[in-house]
């Protein structure tokens, strides 16, 4: 199993989540023309330290909460490995869409 990130950080990538993770399985890119992040699925190791650095919850703890990004993740991780590193955005940085939520 492997922690997933969903479609709260479509359009956001605040990227908070990447130094948080021990084995660098966090990567950034663009889906449909929106800034998002996968999470690598053979690399991942469930730590889950990830998780709670993501101001809108955008990060589920498997692939059943959310098969449809699950799937998501793994197709984009291997294009997505590649892209240079991003900048984080604070992480009090308001949301771009209003429909995501800072925690
Ligand atoms: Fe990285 Fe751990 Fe999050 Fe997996 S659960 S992406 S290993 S921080």
């Amino acid at each position: 199993m492997a922690y997933v990130i969903t479609d709260k950080c479509l359009g956001e990538q605040y990227a908070q989540c990447v130094a948080a993770c021990p084995v660098e399985c966090i990567y950034p890119g663009d889906y449909k023309g929106e800034k998002f992040m996968v999470i690598d699925p053979e690399l991942c190791i469930n730590c889950g330290a990830c998780m709670p650095q993501c101001p809108v919850l955008a990060i589920v703890e498997n692939e059943d909460a959310s098969p449809e990004w699950a799937a998501v993740n793994k197709a984009q991780a291997p294009a997505f490995k590649a892209n240079a590193k991003v900048e984080p955005r604070p992480a009090n940085d308001p949301p771009k869409k209003p429909e995501h939520k800072l925690q």
